[in-house]
Protein backbone atom coordinates (compact mmCIF):
# COMPACT_ATOMS: atom_id res chain seq x y z
CA UNK A 1 0.00 0.00 0.00
CA UNK A 2 1.20 3.69 -0.45
CA UNK A 3 2.53 5.68 2.29
CA UNK A 4 1.26 9.03 3.05
CA UNK A 5 2.13 11.27 5.70
CA UNK A 6 -0.13 12.05 8.78
CA UNK A 7 0.21 15.24 10.90
CA UNK A 8 -1.76 14.17 13.67
CA UNK A 9 -0.03 10.62 13.91
CA UNK A 10 3.48 12.54 13.43
CA UNK A 11 4.71 9.52 10.91
CA UNK A 12 3.63 7.60 7.74
CA UNK A 13 1.38 5.69 7.51
CA UNK A 14 -0.30 3.62 4.84
CA UNK A 15 -2.99 4.54 2.76
CA UNK A 16 -4.83 2.94 -1.11
CA UNK A 17 -3.75 6.05 -2.27
CA UNK A 18 -1.27 8.68 -2.32
CA UNK A 19 -1.89 12.07 -0.63
CA UNK A 20 -4.48 14.88 -1.67
CA UNK A 21 -3.51 17.47 -3.51
CA UNK A 22 -2.99 20.64 -1.99
CA UNK A 23 -5.28 23.38 -2.07
CA UNK A 24 -8.28 24.64 0.23
CA UNK A 25 -9.41 22.18 3.39
CA UNK A 26 -12.35 22.49 5.22
CA UNK A 27 -12.02 22.44 9.20
CA UNK A 28 -13.87 23.55 11.59
CA UNK A 29 -13.32 23.77 16.02
CA UNK A 30 -16.09 22.98 18.71
CA UNK A 31 -15.78 23.91 22.14
CA UNK A 32 -16.97 21.37 24.20
CA UNK A 33 -17.21 23.43 27.15
CA UNK A 34 -19.52 25.62 25.79
CA UNK A 35 -22.24 23.10 24.24
CA UNK A 36 -25.96 23.04 25.81
CA UNK A 37 -27.03 19.98 23.97
CA UNK A 38 -29.64 22.00 22.20
CA UNK A 39 -29.65 20.05 19.04
CA UNK A 40 -30.61 23.41 16.74
CA UNK A 41 -27.75 22.30 14.61
CA UNK A 42 -28.57 18.75 14.36
CA UNK A 43 -32.44 20.19 13.11
CA UNK A 44 -30.71 22.89 11.03
CA UNK A 45 -29.26 20.13 8.93
CA UNK A 46 -32.05 17.93 9.00
CA UNK A 47 -34.60 20.64 7.43
CA UNK A 48 -32.13 20.99 4.75
CA UNK A 49 -30.97 17.66 3.67
CA UNK A 50 -32.28 15.15 5.37
CA UNK A 51 -35.80 15.45 5.71
CA UNK A 52 -36.65 12.80 2.55
CA UNK A 53 -38.47 9.09 2.98
CA UNK A 54 -35.30 6.37 3.59
CA UNK A 55 -33.75 9.34 5.65
CA UNK A 56 -35.54 8.40 8.93
CA UNK A 57 -31.96 7.85 10.70
CA UNK A 58 -30.28 9.61 8.70
CA UNK A 59 -28.79 12.69 10.98
CA UNK A 60 -25.69 14.12 9.44
CA UNK A 61 -24.90 16.43 12.27
CA UNK A 62 -25.87 14.59 15.28
CA UNK A 63 -25.17 15.41 18.89
CA UNK A 64 -24.08 12.99 21.73
CA UNK A 65 -24.17 12.39 25.23
CA UNK A 66 -20.36 11.02 26.18
CA UNK A 67 -19.75 8.73 27.77
CA UNK A 68 -22.80 6.34 27.53
CA UNK A 69 -24.39 8.07 24.16
CA UNK A 70 -23.63 7.19 20.49
CA UNK A 71 -24.90 7.29 17.15
CA UNK A 72 -24.96 4.90 16.03
CA UNK A 73 -24.71 3.22 19.36
CA UNK A 74 -21.66 2.52 20.65
CA UNK A 75 -19.46 3.52 17.11
CA UNK A 76 -16.24 4.47 18.72
CA UNK A 77 -16.38 1.61 21.90
CA UNK A 78 -16.89 -0.78 19.13
CA UNK A 79 -14.11 0.30 16.80
CA UNK A 80 -11.64 1.14 19.55
CA UNK A 81 -11.72 -2.96 20.66
CA UNK A 82 -11.78 -4.12 17.37
CA UNK A 83 -8.60 -2.27 17.23
CA UNK A 84 -7.37 -3.48 20.56
CA UNK A 85 -8.04 -6.98 19.53
CA UNK A 86 -6.26 -6.18 16.00
CA UNK A 87 -3.13 -4.81 17.98
CA UNK A 88 -3.22 -6.27 21.80
CA UNK A 89 -1.70 -3.68 24.25
CA UNK A 90 0.27 -1.54 21.61
CA UNK A 91 -2.10 0.79 20.53
CA UNK A 92 -0.43 4.02 22.22
CA UNK A 93 1.74 7.35 21.45
CA UNK A 94 5.49 7.56 22.12
CA UNK A 95 6.63 10.28 24.18
CA UNK A 96 7.81 13.81 22.87
CA UNK A 97 5.98 16.17 20.51
CA UNK A 98 5.33 19.99 20.28
CA UNK A 99 6.91 20.23 16.59
CA UNK A 100 5.66 21.58 13.41
CA UNK A 101 5.42 18.38 11.79
CA UNK A 102 4.24 15.91 14.90
CA UNK A 103 2.55 18.32 17.26
CA UNK A 104 1.02 15.31 19.26
CA UNK A 105 4.18 13.14 19.12
CA UNK A 106 4.05 9.72 17.88
CA UNK A 107 1.02 7.25 17.62
CA UNK A 108 3.12 3.30 17.77
CA UNK A 109 -0.31 1.76 17.19
CA UNK A 110 -2.06 0.68 14.19
CA UNK A 111 -4.79 2.90 12.25
CA UNK A 112 -7.84 1.29 10.86
CA UNK A 113 -6.20 0.66 7.32
CA UNK A 114 -3.08 -0.46 9.20
CA UNK A 115 -4.91 -3.23 10.97
CA UNK A 116 -6.67 -4.38 7.79
CA UNK A 117 -4.02 -5.39 5.97
CA UNK A 118 -3.60 -9.41 6.03
CA UNK A 119 -7.15 -8.77 7.55
CA UNK A 120 -9.52 -10.93 5.00
CA UNK A 121 -13.14 -11.48 6.88
CA UNK A 122 -15.91 -12.87 5.99
CA UNK A 123 -16.61 -10.67 2.55
CA UNK A 124 -13.23 -10.77 1.84
CA UNK A 125 -10.07 -8.48 2.11
CA UNK A 126 -10.88 -4.23 3.12
CA UNK A 127 -9.74 -1.64 3.13
CA UNK A 128 -9.81 -0.03 6.24
CA UNK A 129 -10.91 -2.04 9.64
CA UNK A 130 -14.65 -1.27 10.24
CA UNK A 131 -17.87 -2.96 11.27
CA UNK A 132 -21.89 -2.21 9.59
CA UNK A 133 -23.78 -1.01 12.44
CA UNK A 134 -27.15 -3.11 12.54
CA UNK A 135 -30.48 -2.04 12.67
CA UNK A 136 -30.82 -1.82 16.57
CA UNK A 137 -27.49 0.73 16.93
CA UNK A 138 -29.05 2.99 14.11
CA UNK A 139 -33.13 3.35 15.93
CA UNK A 140 -31.85 5.57 18.73
CA UNK A 141 -29.97 8.79 17.42
CA UNK A 142 -30.32 10.55 21.26
CA UNK A 143 -29.98 7.69 23.63
CA UNK A 144 -28.73 8.45 26.94
CA UNK A 145 -29.01 11.75 26.91
CA UNK A 146 -27.98 13.85 29.98
CA UNK A 147 -26.82 10.52 31.37
CA UNK A 148 -23.92 11.56 33.76
CA UNK A 149 -21.19 9.01 35.10
CA UNK A 150 -20.79 9.23 38.74
CA UNK A 151 -16.97 10.07 39.66
CA UNK A 152 -16.97 7.19 42.75
CA UNK A 153 -17.09 4.45 39.36
CA UNK A 154 -15.27 6.76 36.94
CA UNK A 155 -11.50 6.05 35.36
CA UNK A 156 -8.82 7.43 37.88
CA UNK A 157 -9.37 10.98 37.32
CA UNK A 158 -7.10 14.38 38.00
CA UNK A 159 -9.73 16.57 36.76
CA UNK A 160 -9.93 19.52 39.15
CA UNK A 161 -13.80 20.64 39.41
CA UNK A 162 -14.75 18.53 42.38
CA UNK A 163 -18.43 20.17 42.69
CA UNK A 164 -19.25 18.16 40.02
CA UNK A 165 -20.00 14.63 41.60
CA UNK A 166 -21.21 13.56 38.20
CA UNK A 167 -19.90 14.21 34.26
CA UNK A 168 -21.52 13.64 30.85
CA UNK A 169 -20.53 16.09 28.05
CA UNK A 170 -22.25 16.67 24.79
CA UNK A 171 -19.96 15.72 21.57
CA UNK A 172 -21.14 16.99 18.41
CA UNK A 173 -19.96 15.05 15.32
CA UNK A 174 -20.53 15.56 11.55
CA UNK A 175 -18.38 13.84 9.36
CA UNK A 176 -14.85 15.11 9.61
CA UNK A 177 -14.30 15.65 5.49
CA UNK A 178 -10.74 13.57 6.37
CA UNK A 179 -7.72 14.34 4.69
CA UNK A 180 -7.54 10.27 4.41
CA UNK A 181 -11.26 9.24 4.18
CA UNK A 182 -11.75 5.57 4.99
CA UNK A 183 -15.48 6.05 3.04
CA UNK A 184 -13.33 6.80 -0.16
CA UNK A 185 -10.58 4.07 0.36
CA UNK A 186 -13.12 1.44 0.44
CA UNK A 187 -15.01 2.27 -2.24
CA UNK A 188 -15.41 -0.48 -4.47
CA UNK A 189 -17.02 1.75 -7.06
CA UNK A 190 -14.36 4.57 -7.16
CA UNK A 191 -18.05 6.89 -6.27
CA UNK A 192 -16.78 8.94 -3.77
CA UNK A 193 -14.55 11.53 -3.97
CA UNK A 194 -12.49 14.96 -1.98
CA UNK A 195 -13.16 18.09 -4.18
CA UNK A 196 -9.86 19.73 -4.80
CA UNK A 197 -11.19 23.27 -3.79
CA UNK A 198 -12.09 23.06 -0.50
CA UNK A 199 -11.26 19.24 0.46
CA UNK A 200 -14.97 18.21 0.99
CA UNK A 201 -15.79 14.31 0.55
CA UNK A 202 -18.84 13.61 -1.60
CA UNK A 203 -20.68 10.40 -2.53
CA UNK A 204 -21.40 10.50 -6.63
CA UNK A 205 -25.07 9.06 -6.64
CA UNK A 206 -24.93 8.28 -9.95
CA UNK A 207 -22.05 5.60 -9.03
CA UNK A 208 -22.72 4.05 -6.43
CA UNK A 209 -24.48 0.75 -5.99
CA UNK A 210 -24.79 0.86 -2.31
CA UNK A 211 -22.32 -2.16 -1.53
CA UNK A 212 -21.70 0.05 2.03
CA UNK A 213 -18.39 -0.45 1.87
CA UNK A 214 -18.10 3.36 3.07
CA UNK A 215 -20.77 2.34 5.73
CA UNK A 216 -18.32 -0.43 7.74
CA UNK A 217 -15.11 1.48 6.58
CA UNK A 218 -15.78 5.04 7.81
CA UNK A 219 -14.83 4.99 11.71
CA UNK A 220 -17.11 7.99 12.65
CA UNK A 221 -19.97 6.18 11.56
CA UNK A 222 -21.05 9.02 9.02
CA UNK A 223 -21.70 7.47 5.69
CA UNK A 224 -25.31 6.04 5.54
CA UNK A 225 -27.11 3.52 3.66
CA UNK A 226 -30.43 4.59 2.29
CA UNK A 227 -32.99 2.02 1.42
CA UNK A 228 -35.38 4.03 -0.99
CA UNK A 229 -32.73 4.88 -3.37
CA UNK A 230 -30.08 1.81 -2.65
CA UNK A 231 -27.39 4.21 -2.40
CA UNK A 232 -25.36 6.11 0.37
CA UNK A 233 -25.54 9.29 1.54
CA UNK A 234 -23.34 11.46 3.68
CA UNK A 235 -22.76 15.09 5.36
CA UNK A 236 -22.40 17.51 1.97
CA UNK A 237 -20.58 20.78 3.86
CA UNK A 238 -23.25 22.46 2.82
CA UNK A 239 -21.14 22.65 -0.74
CA UNK A 240 -23.62 25.50 -2.05
CA UNK A 241 -22.86 27.67 0.71
CA UNK A 242 -18.34 27.27 0.68
CA UNK A 243 -19.12 28.21 -3.30
CA UNK A 244 -20.92 31.30 -1.85
CA UNK A 245 -24.07 30.67 -3.54
CA UNK A 246 -26.44 31.98 -1.52
CA UNK A 247 -27.21 35.29 -2.43
CA UNK A 248 -28.54 36.72 0.92
CA UNK A 249 -25.20 35.73 3.10
CA UNK A 250 -22.96 35.99 0.10
CA UNK A 251 -23.66 39.14 -2.17
CA UNK A 252 -20.50 38.95 -3.71
CA UNK A 253 -19.90 35.04 -3.83
CA UNK A 254 -17.90 35.05 -0.30
CA UNK A 255 -17.98 31.22 0.85
CA UNK A 256 -20.39 31.49 3.78
CA UNK A 257 -20.56 28.67 7.28
CA UNK A 258 -22.34 25.57 7.05
CA UNK A 259 -25.89 25.32 8.33
CA UNK A 260 -24.93 23.62 11.03
CA UNK A 261 -22.54 25.80 12.07
CA UNK A 262 -24.42 29.13 11.54
CA UNK A 263 -27.22 28.11 13.63
CA UNK A 264 -25.53 27.10 16.67
CA UNK A 265 -27.03 28.73 20.09
CA UNK A 266 -24.23 27.87 21.78
CA UNK A 267 -21.28 29.95 19.87
CA UNK A 268 -19.40 26.14 20.04
CA UNK A 269 -18.79 26.12 16.37
CA UNK A 270 -16.14 27.84 14.15
CA UNK A 271 -15.60 26.53 10.74
CA UNK A 272 -13.68 27.27 7.90
CA UNK A 273 -11.28 26.68 5.29
CA UNK A 274 -7.14 26.08 5.94
CA UNK A 275 -4.14 25.58 3.12
CA UNK A 276 -2.85 22.52 2.85
CA UNK A 277 0.41 21.65 0.98
CA UNK A 278 0.39 18.51 -0.85
CA UNK A 279 1.50 15.87 1.73
CA UNK A 280 -2.19 17.19 3.62
CA UNK A 281 0.21 19.37 5.98
CA UNK A 282 -1.61 22.84 6.84
CA UNK A 283 0.61 25.85 5.89
CA UNK A 284 1.48 28.04 8.69
CA UNK A 285 -0.84 31.01 8.66
CA UNK A 286 -0.96 32.27 12.50
CA UNK A 287 -3.75 34.86 10.51
CA UNK A 288 -6.67 32.06 9.67
CA UNK A 289 -8.14 31.36 12.97
CA UNK A 290 -8.51 27.56 12.49
CA UNK A 291 -5.09 27.36 12.09
CA UNK A 292 -4.48 29.52 14.72
CA UNK A 293 -6.23 27.48 17.42
CA UNK A 294 -5.57 24.16 15.91
CA UNK A 295 -1.70 24.29 14.91
CA UNK A 296 -0.26 27.66 16.36
CA UNK A 297 -2.01 26.94 20.18
CA UNK A 298 -3.14 23.77 19.76
CA UNK A 299 -5.60 24.64 21.87
CA UNK A 300 -8.18 21.79 19.78
CA UNK A 301 -7.88 18.50 18.91
CA UNK A 302 -8.62 15.72 16.38
CA UNK A 303 -10.98 13.30 17.24
CA UNK A 304 -9.97 9.41 17.71
CA UNK A 305 -6.68 10.62 15.63
CA UNK A 306 -4.95 7.13 15.91
CA UNK A 307 -8.01 6.13 13.38
CA UNK A 308 -5.79 7.37 10.87
CA UNK A 309 -8.16 9.57 8.86
CA UNK A 310 -6.53 12.76 9.57
CA UNK A 311 -10.07 14.11 10.20
CA UNK A 312 -10.70 17.81 9.87
CA UNK A 313 -12.93 18.14 12.94
CA UNK A 314 -10.96 19.84 16.12
CA UNK A 315 -12.85 20.48 20.11
CA UNK A 316 -11.39 22.22 22.45
CA UNK A 317 -12.13 19.39 25.32
CA UNK A 318 -14.20 19.62 28.45
CA UNK A 319 -12.69 20.73 31.66
CA UNK A 320 -14.12 18.91 34.14
CA UNK A 321 -14.19 15.46 32.53
CA UNK A 322 -11.64 12.48 34.23
CA UNK A 323 -8.05 13.00 31.57
CA UNK A 324 -7.37 9.04 30.50
CA UNK A 325 -11.20 9.34 29.10
CA UNK A 326 -10.28 12.55 27.07
CA UNK A 327 -6.74 11.53 26.14
CA UNK A 328 -8.64 8.19 24.51
CA UNK A 329 -10.73 10.61 22.16
CA UNK A 330 -8.06 13.48 21.71
CA UNK A 331 -4.86 12.20 21.97
CA UNK A 332 -2.00 13.42 24.06
CA UNK A 333 -3.02 17.45 23.74
CA UNK A 334 -5.39 17.04 26.17
CA UNK A 335 -3.43 18.82 28.95
CA UNK A 336 -1.74 21.28 27.26
CA UNK A 337 -5.01 22.00 25.91
CA UNK A 338 -7.22 22.53 28.92
CA UNK A 339 -4.10 24.82 30.73
CA UNK A 340 -4.12 27.20 27.88
CA UNK A 341 -7.92 27.47 28.01
CA UNK A 342 -8.55 27.48 32.01
CA UNK A 343 -7.06 30.77 31.50
CA UNK A 344 -6.73 31.88 28.11
CA UNK A 345 -4.07 34.81 27.20
CA UNK A 346 -5.59 38.17 25.25
CA UNK A 347 -4.63 36.85 22.17
CA UNK A 348 -6.16 33.35 22.76
CA UNK A 349 -9.24 35.64 24.19
CA UNK A 350 -9.41 37.44 20.88
CA UNK A 351 -9.72 34.79 18.63
CA UNK A 352 -12.21 32.80 20.89
CA UNK A 353 -14.29 35.63 19.90
CA UNK A 354 -15.15 34.87 16.57
CA UNK A 355 -17.26 31.58 17.13
CA UNK A 356 -20.48 32.27 15.51
CA UNK A 357 -19.74 35.85 15.03
CA UNK A 358 -20.49 35.74 11.42
CA UNK A 359 -21.61 33.70 8.90
CA UNK A 360 -19.41 33.91 6.20
CA UNK A 361 -15.77 32.19 6.58
CA UNK A 362 -13.17 33.92 8.15
CA UNK A 363 -9.95 34.02 6.12
CA UNK A 364 -7.81 36.16 8.48
CA UNK A 365 -8.25 38.13 11.47
CA UNK A 366 -6.31 40.52 13.46
CA UNK A 367 -6.95 42.21 17.01
CA UNK A 368 -6.96 46.17 17.75
CA UNK A 369 -5.99 46.84 21.42
CA UNK A 370 -8.06 47.90 24.29
CA UNK A 371 -7.65 48.67 27.50
CA UNK A 372 -7.25 46.87 30.48
CA UNK A 373 -10.90 46.14 31.64
CA UNK A 374 -10.92 43.36 34.79
CA UNK A 375 -8.68 41.03 36.60
CA UNK A 376 -10.81 37.85 37.51
CA UNK A 377 -9.30 34.78 39.76
CA UNK A 378 -9.67 31.35 37.66
CA UNK A 379 -8.72 27.87 38.88
CA UNK A 380 -6.19 25.99 36.85
CA UNK A 381 -6.21 22.36 36.11
CA UNK A 382 -3.56 21.75 39.13
CA UNK A 383 -5.76 23.27 41.54
CA UNK A 384 -3.69 26.25 41.48
CA UNK A 385 -5.16 30.08 40.95
CA UNK A 386 -4.13 31.96 38.45
CA UNK A 387 -5.16 35.83 38.00
CA UNK A 388 -6.42 36.46 34.39
CA UNK A 389 -6.21 40.21 33.01
CA UNK A 390 -8.68 41.10 30.39
CA UNK A 391 -8.29 43.56 27.83
CA UNK A 392 -11.12 45.17 25.68
CA UNK A 393 -9.44 44.40 22.71
CA UNK A 394 -11.63 44.74 19.19
CA UNK A 395 -11.12 41.57 17.04
CA UNK A 396 -11.80 42.09 13.08
CA UNK A 397 -12.50 39.19 10.90
CA UNK A 398 -12.03 39.55 7.16
CA UNK A 399 -13.53 37.25 4.36
CA UNK A 400 -12.57 35.38 1.29
CA UNK A 401 -12.39 38.71 -0.52
CA UNK A 402 -10.47 40.24 2.51
CA UNK A 403 -12.99 42.46 3.05
CA UNK A 404 -14.25 43.23 6.42
CA UNK A 405 -17.54 40.48 7.78
CA UNK A 406 -17.39 41.05 11.76
CA UNK A 407 -15.73 43.21 14.52
CA UNK A 408 -16.61 42.32 17.92
CA UNK A 409 -14.90 43.88 21.06
CA UNK A 410 -14.03 41.92 24.38
CA UNK A 411 -16.68 43.20 26.69
CA UNK A 412 -19.77 42.66 24.81
CA UNK A 413 -21.97 46.50 24.49
CA UNK A 414 -25.11 46.67 26.30
CA UNK A 415 -27.53 48.91 25.12
CA UNK A 416 -30.55 50.23 27.33
CA UNK A 417 -34.09 50.58 25.55
CA UNK A 418 -35.75 54.19 25.88
CA UNK A 419 -38.42 53.45 28.16
CA UNK A 420 -40.13 56.79 27.56
CA UNK A 421 -40.44 55.49 23.38
CA UNK A 422 -40.91 51.53 24.52
CA UNK A 423 -43.07 52.24 27.83
CA UNK A 424 -44.72 48.51 27.70
CA UNK A 425 -41.25 46.79 27.13
CA UNK A 426 -39.27 45.02 29.28
S1 LIG B 1 -15.77 11.10 8.59
FE1 LIG B 1 -16.24 9.16 7.57
S2 LIG B 1 -17.64 9.73 5.89
FE2 LIG B 1 -16.57 11.61 6.54
S3 LIG B 1 -14.76 11.75 5.18
FE3 LIG B 1 -14.10 10.74 7.10
S4 LIG B 1 -14.27 8.54 6.61
FE4 LIG B 1 -15.52 9.63 5.05
S1 LIG C 1 -26.51 24.16 18.25
FE1 LIG C 1 -24.46 24.42 19.20
S2 LIG C 1 -24.93 24.45 21.42
FE2 LIG C 1 -26.75 23.54 20.43
S3 LIG C 1 -26.31 21.31 20.43
FE3 LIG C 1 -25.55 22.09 18.47
S4 LIG C 1 -23.37 22.46 18.84
FE4 LIG C 1 -24.34 22.32 20.87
Amino acid sequence: MPSVYNWQLGRDMSFPYGNAPGGLQFAFVFNINRCIGCQTCTMACRSTWTFGRGQEHMWWNNVETKPFGGYPRFWDAKLLTMLEEANPGKQVWGKGGGGTDAPYGTFNGMTIFEAAEGYAGPAGPRRALGYIPTADEWAAPNIFEDHGRTLADALPSDARLPEHKVWFFYLARLCNHCTYPACLASCPRNAIYKRPEDGVVLIDQSRCNGYQKCVEACPYKKAIFRSTTGTSEKCVGCYPRLEGRDPLISPNGEPAETRCMTSCVGKIRLQGLVQVDDRGNWKPDATNPLYYLVRERQVALPLYPQFGTEPNGFYIPPRWVPRPYLEQMFGPGVQRSLEQYACPDRELLACLQLFRAAQQIIFRYEVIKGPKVAEVPVTMPDSSTKIQEIYNDTVIGYNKLDKECVRVTIKEPTFERDRMKHANSI
